[in-house]
């Protein structure tokens, strides 16, 4: 998820590690730490600062590490497991202090692993899933650090980059790769590792990049790669070809557009270890409810602002369709003020990126002194929403920098379809049903890949349309609150006037603004209300209004009344709004871009609307 970088080699590790760290910065993390290994006897040194690399660098000034040590690993860290906090923050150390380890990603059996360890007498140091891995280096007799690693790991599941750094071998550092990225590279007399290539630009003259499954060992100058099971693995190299002043955002323009591609692993992270297709349910242990508070749930109030509440409304229709509560959506500054009714079976879903919004919070707080249950579904973790909860699922999204929110909305949208079949199997889906709907949601990844591959296609329809002043967006079911987002993205950065609306609203008054210069993005793909949404096409044609659908592949019917079609694969309706929003963002991403607008700045937004 986050950034791991390493050096070990002829001079001192510090300086690389730490300008290793700034290179990840445009990744977006909450704390960040290194660790030095290094002196005669060898000892390890950790540093760890919440907040950016600079609070790091101000720590390492107030508390010098060996300005000698040669060998170093460091980490930024988004955190998942644990609030943002000096104890927390990676590197994390063996009992003893003799073994550091920094980790991305998400161990999925680290409380059975943490248990195990603690029944032996380890005390544990953070909140974190990732210390156990350096407990469990340490409990190791294997002769080789290597060795004890891939013994570690044997225990492990999940996904995980990790780096490993021990006193008892200086100047060697032990990576694994499975499901996060690893890179590493020798240059200059030395070896150097980092989850993200982009640190080792200019640094590294050849790097191999590590497969799942992969372990590397490093020492000053060469490196060599074996599989878990101890045999050796060939990984090509090849020099490096990143520009170091094209790093900062990995490459990509704006951080929005990083943000859309990663969308295929953010859905991946949010799902991850949480849908059971055996069983046709999703396991959701933050939420800490068991079959019969479930079952006791006699209604379910979505609160959230802008893009969350948007997520949220296809939540409320997956509610009612599948887990047959009554569910209703409610912007979170009315819930506050307006004195709604709850009761004490209201379940009260609350949802927000940052986990701070200032009216999602308070609509929080107004459900607690009310008595319902109060459930969240936020991004950041240890957020004060996230907390005062107590109960929720985390997006594990990843950190979203762009200000226009992406990954988030389709991370909420899989978050609540997930909460909607474990309600649903509790109470009235079957076991066949839920299978099919675990199938569905989990090609969520998939069919966002599909769309982004259409990234070409999607930048020339925008170039169609980039000098627009003003136009609509309709959709019906699970495409209306898709609709109502596809307006939000072009609005928030291209500020081009949009409106979103169910596609039967059109005729009670906006369709007075249609004509040829007003494009309409119809959003059409397969499902019950595609037939109908057609007929509502054919009213925009008749007022000139040009029509941009998005529709499922080759759908003959949507091609013959226009040219301008954004494809997205075949998929239930209720997984279909993940895709189709792709498309949109895309959309609304290649006419700012076109407009010339400040894409992750736009005027008068902020990220985080901490006040009313
Ligand atoms: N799951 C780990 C934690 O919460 C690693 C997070 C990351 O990838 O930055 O500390």
């Amino acid at each position: 998820m986050c950034g791991i970088i390493g050096f070990t080699g002829g001079s001192p590790a510090l300086p690389f590690v730490l300008s290793g760290l700034r290179r990840m910065e445009y990744r977006g993390y909450d704390s960040a730490g290194v660790a030095l290994c290094g002196g005669s006897p060898a000892k390890i040194e950790i540093r760890r600062a919440v907040g950016n690399v600079s609070a790091l660098e101000a720590e390492v000034a107030a508390a010098p590490t060996d300005p000698a040590a040669t060998c170093g690993i460091g980490h930024t860290r988004w955190a998942t497991h644990g609030a943002p906090s000096v104890k927390n923050a990676h590197p994390h150390l063996s009992p003893d202090g003799r073994i550091a380890i920094v980790h991305n990603g998400i161990i999925d059996n680290y409380a059975e692993l943490r248990d195990r360890l603690a029944a032996q007498g380890h005390v544990f140091a953070s909140e974190t899933d990732s210390e156990v891995i350096a407990h469990l280096v340490a409990e190791s007799e294997a002769p080789t650090l290597a060795e004890r690693v891939m013994w570690a790991l044997s225990f492990v599941r999940g996904t995980y980059g990790i780096a490993v750094v021990s006193a008892d071998d200086p100047g060697m550092i032990v990576v694994a790769r499975k499901g996060s990225p690893i890179a590493v590279g020798t240059g200059g007399g030395a070896s150097m590792v980092a989850s993200d290539p982009a640190a080792l630009a200019g640094r590294a003259e050849s790097v191999a990049y590590l497969d799942d499954g992969d372990v590397a060992v490093l020492t000053p100058g060469a490196f060599e790669v074996r599989s878990l099971a101890n045999t050796p693995v060939s990984r090509p190299c090849s020099p490096l070809d990143i520009d170091p002043a094209s790093v900062e955002k990995g490459g990509y323009e704006h951080f929005m557009l990083k943000e859309i591609f990663e969308q295929p692993e953010a859905l991946r992270n949010c799902l991850r270890g949480r849908l059971l297709p055996d069983d046709g349910t999703a396991k959701l242990s933050g939420l800490r409810l068991g079959p019969r508070d479930i079952a006791s749930l006699s209604n379910i109030v979505v609160t959230a602002c802008g893009t969350s509440y948007y997520a949220g409304l296809h939540g409320v229709y997956a509610f009612e369709e599948f887990a047959g509560i009554p569910a209703r959506i409610e912007q979170a500054a009315e819930f506050r003020y307006r004195n709604p009714i709850v009761t004490p079976d209201t379940a009260l879903v609350s949802l927000s990126q940052s986990g701070e919004t200032a009216d999602t919070l308070a609509a929080v707080r107004e459900a607690k002194r009310k008595g319902a249950l109060v459930l969240s579904v936020c991004n950041a973790v240890g957020s004060t929403i996230a907390r005062e909860a107590g109960r929720g699922v985390y997006l594990h999204a990843g950190p979203e920098i762009g200000v226009a929110s992406t990954k988030a909305f389709v991370c909420q949208v899989a978050a609540l379809s997930m909460m909607a079949l474990l309600f649903g199997r509790t109470r009235r889906l079957s076991g066949t049903e839920g299978r099919a709907f675990v199938k569905a949601l989990a090609s969520a990844p998939d069919l966002v890949a599909a769309v982004l591959a259409r990234n070409d296609e999607i930048a020339r329809i925008a170039e169609k349309h980039a000098a627009v002043r003003d136009a609509f967006y309709i959709g019906r079911g699970y495409q209306h609150p898709a609709a109502l987002e596809g307006a939000l993205k072009l609005k928030e950065i291209s500020y081009v006037h949009a409106e979103g609306y169910h596609a039967a609203e059109l005729k009670h008054g906006p369709i007075a603004l249609l004509d040829e210069n007003v494009p309409v993005v119809a959003l059409v793909p397969q499902g019950p209300d595609r037939d109908k949404m057609l007929g509502n096409v054919q009213e925009c044609r008749a007022r000139k209004a040009p029509v941009i659908a998005i529709a499922t592949e080759g759908d003959a019917d949507v091609r013959s009344f226009t040219e301008d079609v954004i494809e997205v694969p075949p998929c239930p309706d209720f997984v279909a709004a993940i895709p189709v929003v792709v498309a949109e963002q895309l959309f609304a991403y290649h006419v700012a871009r076109l407009r010339g607008e400040p894409i992750d700045r736009p005027r008068n937004l902020a990220k985080s609307v901490t006040v009313e």
